[in-house]
């Protein structure tokens, strides 16, 4: 992340040694900070810089750290956690960080750890990321080695472990406080905030959680500085940010650009446009917990406050595209059986909203839908939403949904008064 690339990322790249990497700058902020910077200091410094989270909520990092007890009264046990647990559909971003260059997520957990003097920390891994396992474990391994892990990291007295720990495939453990039950043992449910981790978190003690991406901007900032990190973007949010898009387009991908690249420019300079034969209709910008945008959207810079000024998010910022040969309602109806899939079952309007949601959209793609259902599926897009339920999954389940009914209302009218799928490809689910 020294500069916006433009070039493709490809995921399968061989990652660095640490002799490669450290070849190339590696592991110099770790140096930085160790010799120059109070703990202090570095929290400022990434304050500074704008640096928000890349899990999708946005939420300033620097901020985050700064409420973590610090001084002489403080827990003296604190933990740093590296979110990895990457299930949003549709994104991959982190994958191609944790697969192409493990170095940087440690150094920047190095960073992290040490700018809220936490002396234990994990990578919490989505289980089917096999070859990252694979390959974190080995760089954890090279840094022990090398001292940038353990006791006495470089002669400075500071000491950090790290571990990695693989989930079980479950997207509830993305949340943070779910993910920090799941690292205790216990049932991934999320927890009651307040208390934030920050001050309460693993096992009752200050806890920073932060996502891969964010992590892996912290040495680049560290080593260049919080102006540099705000020049990289052309919008107000700082730095650049990893860009993907699924869907028919000519060329799927992951890219690194500048924060502020136009929906416009990825889709059509990046993922070359729609593949022969199919038309754009709308796209969800981050993940499948944000809500569509069409057409009238394509000019929007990529950045939080623009996507959100359009009612929508920008999420993970891996964008998910509809195009005029799919079925908007079976497209909704296959993401709402997965969040139905995934709920924790711990709040009753999620538990039982969510299956709700999914038999209606069913009855509507197979032409068995009422008129009523309509109402119906409004309804739970407010029953569902935020204030009514224990966590983020149901009121983010509900964002494609709500949108949907806006902008492809006619599609699910249609469905209803004909009878059947004007596209003909009912999605079943498999269980
Ligand atoms: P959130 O806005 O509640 O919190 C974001 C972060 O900011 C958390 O670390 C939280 O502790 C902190 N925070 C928020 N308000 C705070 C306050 N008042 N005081 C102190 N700290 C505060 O969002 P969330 O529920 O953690 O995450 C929801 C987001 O996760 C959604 O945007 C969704 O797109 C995204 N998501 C991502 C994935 C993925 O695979 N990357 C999966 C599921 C969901």
């Amino acid at each position: 992340m020294e500069k916006p690339l433009t070039q493709h990322i490809v995921p399968s790249r061989k990652p660095l040694s640490l002799k490669e990497y450290e070849a190339v700058g590696g592991y110099a902020s770790v140096r930085k900070i160790l010799q120059e910077l109070t703990p202090t200091e570095v929290q400022n410094l990434v304050k500074d810089s704008n640096l928000r989270g890349r899990g999708g909520a946005g939420f300033n990092t620097g901020l985050k750290w700064s409420f973590v007890p610090m001084g002489p009264d403080a827990p003296a046990t604190k933990y740093l956690v590296a979110n990895a647990d990457e299930m949003e559909p549709g994104t991959f971003k982190d994958r191609v960080l944790l697969e192409g260059n493990p170095h940087q997520l440690i150094e920047g957990m190095i960073v992290a750890a040490y700018a809220i003097q936490a002396n234990i920390s994990y990578v919490f891994l989505r289980w089917a990321y096999k070859l990252a396992a694979k390959e974190i474990t080995r760089a954890i391994a090279e840094a022990y080695e090398a001292g940038y892990l353990g006791k006495n990291i470089q002669g400075s007295g500071y000491n950090l472990e790290m571990h990695l720990h693989t989930g079980v495939g479950r997207y509830m453990c993305g949340e943070e406080t779910a993910l920090l039950n799941a690292l205790e043992g216990k049932r991934a449910n999320p927890r009651a905030k307040p208390p934030f981790p920050q001050v309460s978190g693993l096992y009752g003690k200050p806890t920073i959680v932060n996502n891969v991406e964010t992590l892996c901007c912290l040495p680049h900032i560290i080593n260049n500085g919080a102006e540099w990190f705000k020049g990289l973007s052309r919008s107000a949010d700082a730095g650049t940010k990893l860009f993907g898009v699924s869907g028919r387009v000519k060329t799927p991908g992951c890219w690194e650009l500048p924060m502020g690249t136009t929906i416009r420019e990825i889709l059509e300079d990046y993922a070359g446009g729609m593949q022969e034969g199919y038309l754009f209709r709308g796209l969800l910008p981050g993940g499948a917990s944000t809500d569509f945008l069409v057409e009238e959207h394509l000019d929007l810079p990529m950045d939080y406050g623009s996507i959100q000024a359009a009612g929508s998010r920008m999420g993970t910022g891996t964008m998910i595209i509809l195009d005029d040969q799919t079925c908007p309602v079976g497209f909704v109806h296959n993401l709402q059986h997965f969040f139905a899939q995934e709920s924790c079952g711990f709040c009753t309007p999620c538990r039982d909203g969510l299956p709700w949601v999914e038999r209606l959209l069913l009855a509507i793609d197979k032409g068995e839908g009422r008129p009523e259902d309509m109402l119906a599926l409004e309804f739970h897009t407010k029953y569902l939403g935020p204030g009514n339920t224990f966590c983020a999954l149901a009121p983010g389940a509900m964002e494609p949904l709500q949108s949907a009914l806006k902008y492809f209302r006619e599609d699910f009218e249609q469905h209803i008064v004909e009878h059947h799928c004007p596209w003909s490809t009912v999605w079943q689910p498999s269980i």
